[in-house]
């Protein structure tokens, strides 16, 4: 007969085919089922695709490259943030100037919005990309190619409406530490914005033959809905778009302006650089591959349109703790200016000190059945909430003897009725021992 490991082994193999049996179905469910929810090929979106065109691309790209170099700050950027604002005028979106204004330089942002159907519908979906350059670059394709994007979709876009607002924001300041997109973002999340996601197009005009099919998406946890809607239209429109995302998680450049201030923010990038001249005077437009920059746009114009037709029926927004304040015992004690260093997250964070409570605006055409508050992705029982008051006083976990200091992810689950689960998530700086 078998000998014990002949056993094991048989064991191992009846125990592993159990457990595919199992999985199976309910995963090929979950993806027949998510497939039914955000994608169908339409003829809505063919005849968008077909608008795409590589002429329409170039005559933006070619116009804004005319103004070179666009230093954040000098004549020409200036020249070229008016040349942006002329051709969305004549779009007929509505227009205006964002100004901002660090220690150092000042200038201005672009805001085009297209208008929504329907007056009632709050939310408001970004597209955008910075115009400004380093001082001795064209940026053709950093970021003249994002730019050219921005105003190839709201071209197409302009002829129709949609549920949603749509703003088309062109930023100045990045290549100097991101200031333009900092001040957008700080500026929505201060008034209030209701804004659903972010859309940033930055670099995406030149690839190796290695990369002519695919495309970087940078997202965090928060904006992983986004790059699922990606993934999907690439794999339904392929015969249309021929390109494919690589999402990595990742925050920077414009992108990581609006993640400091709690917004579902992606990034879009080319994948090869190759030796790409970028930050220097050779980013000229003789190197943009417009074929691959087609893609693109038909890419961000698909998943713009579709996220500019949903329902955005349940959301919750954390209130309170306020972003980018300093908080003392649950006293908000002033707006920080926040320290610009790359990639840390740290501007627009929350510092706290001593015990704060965590408050939420919830919005639902439902019945709540529950509300949890968790640090780091930890449930804390106490922070499970059953009926109002939705507040909770952050505390660490039970089973931790270690005092909450530093870095932390505060994070708030809504989940209604029908099942539904909104989430909202920001960062805090702990600096008591609580
Ligand atoms: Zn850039």
């Amino acid at each position: 007969m078998y000998n014990k490991i002949q056993k094991k082994i048989i064991a191992y193999i009846l125990a592993f085919f159990f457990l595919l049996s199992i999985i199976i179905p309910v995963s090929s469910e979950k993806t027949r089922e998510l497939k039914n929810v955000i994608t169908n090929i339409s003829d809505d979106v063919v005849s968008l695709i077909e608008k795409v065109n590589e002429s329409l691309i170039s005559y933006y790209l070619e116009k804004l490259v005319s103004y070179a170099p666009r230093f954040t700050g000098t004549e020409n950027c200036r020249q070229s943030a008016k040349y942006i604002f002329d051709e969305f005028k004549a779009l007929e979106l509505d227009v205006s100037y964002h100004n901002w204004k660090s220690s150092q330089y000042s200038s201005q942002n672009i805001v085009a919005t297209l208008n929504r159907d329907d007056a009632s519908h709050d939310s408001v979906i970004i597209l955008c990309a910075h115009y400004d350059t380093t001082e001795t670059s064209p940026g053709a394709n950093d970021d003249g190619s994002g730019i050219a994007t921005l105003l190839a979709i709201a071209n197409i876009l302009s002829e129709f409406s949609f549920k949603n607002i749509i703003r088309f924001v062109a930023f100045s300041g990045e290549e100097i530490g991101t200031y333009g997109s900092h001040f957008y973002a700080r500026d929505c999340y201060d008034a209030g914005d209701n804004i659903i996601a972010v859309l940033n197009i930055d670099t995406v005009g030149f690839t190796t033959d290695a990369g002519e099919q695919s495309l970087y998406l940078l997202k965090t946890d928060r904006s992983q809905w986004i790059s699922l809607m990606a993934f999907e239209i690439c794999k339904d429109y392929n015969q249309y778009l021929d390109i494919n995302i690589k999402p990595i998680a990742n925050r920077r450049n414009d992108h990581q302006s609006f993640l400091e201030y709690g917004f579902n923010s992606v990034q879009f990038v080319q994948l090869e650089r190759g030796d790409y001249p970028l930050h220097t005077p050779n980013d000229t437009i003789d190197k943009i591959n417009y074929s691959y920059l087609s893609k693109v746009v038909k890419l961000v114009l698909i998943l713009g349109y579709k996220i500019s037709n949903m329902e955005f029926d349940t959301r919750v927004i954390l209130t309170s703790p306020k972003e980018g304040f300093l908080y003392i015992f649950n006293n908000p004690i002033f707006h920080l200016p926040g320290f610009n260093i790359r990639g840390t997250g740290l501007r627009g964070m929350t510092y706290l000190i001593g015990n704060t409570i965590a408050d939420v605006k919830i919005s639902t055409n439902e019945n709540i059945n529950s509300v949890a508050f968790c640090l780091d992705g930890h449930s804390a029982f106490s922070g499970f909430l059953e009926k109002p008051p939705y507040e909770w006083k952050i505390e660490k976990p039970f089973w931790t003897i270690l005092p909450l200091l530093g870095k932390h992810t505060l994070s708030v689950f809504v989940t209604t009725e029908s099942g539904i689960v909104a989430y909202d998530e920001m960062d805090i700086f702990i600096l008591s021992f609580i």
